[in-house]
């Protein structure tokens, strides 16, 4: 529900459907609470083909089988709706708004506690791509500290967001 509230406002200021930015967050994390076997059910029903990196990553596992789960046993066909709920933990290059939106919301609701959440929340509501490349560095940051593995769709999210930063500041 927060993120939800998260997502509707950030929605309302970077001129998404606020109602549909409310759906997506709702069903960001609907398969979090799923086994490993329930998981991997959807995965081979929804057809996905996974990289080793997803494949060993279980806190990867719930942003890949949700939209496979909205999608089969929901009845959900939007597009903008599936990929934003699919890269809400990683990113990806070229997220849409949409995507970006739920990505951030995620980071920044009421009920999130981490170091640099005060910089992710106030850049959220003046520069989304900024609030963005700001949670994907803490995350690379805090992942290489776990000596854990990166995917390679957060990679290109920030190489492409911060590219993008400094042509604009050169
Ligand atoms: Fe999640």
């Amino acid at each position: 529900m927060n993120v939800a509230k998260a997502a509707k406002e950030l929605a309302d200021i970077y001129g998404c459907d606020k109602e549909k930015a409310y759906l997506a967050a709702l069903l960001h994390d609907i398969t979090k609470e799923f086994t490993k076997e329930q998981h991997f059910e959807l995965i081979e029903k929804g057809n996905v083909k996974l990289t080793e990196i997803e494949r060993t990553t279980q806190s990867l596992w719930h942003s890949i089988t949700a939209p496979v789960y909205a999608r089969l046993n929901l009845g959900i066909e939007d597009e903008d709706i599936l990929n934003a709920i699919r890269y809400h933990t990683t990113g990806r290059e070229n997220m849409s708004t949409f995507e970006k939106i739920i990505f951030t919301a995620d980071c920044i609701s009421d009920d999130r506690s981490y170091p640099e959440l005060d910089e992710v929340r106030s850049l959220a509501f003046t520069d989304l791509d900024a609030a963005v490349l700001a949670k994907l560095k803490y995350a690379i940051e805090f992942l290489v500290k776990k000596d854990r593995p990166i995917c390679g769709d957060t990679v290109s999210a920030y190489n492409e967001l911060v590219m993008k930063k400094n042509e604009r500041t050169e």
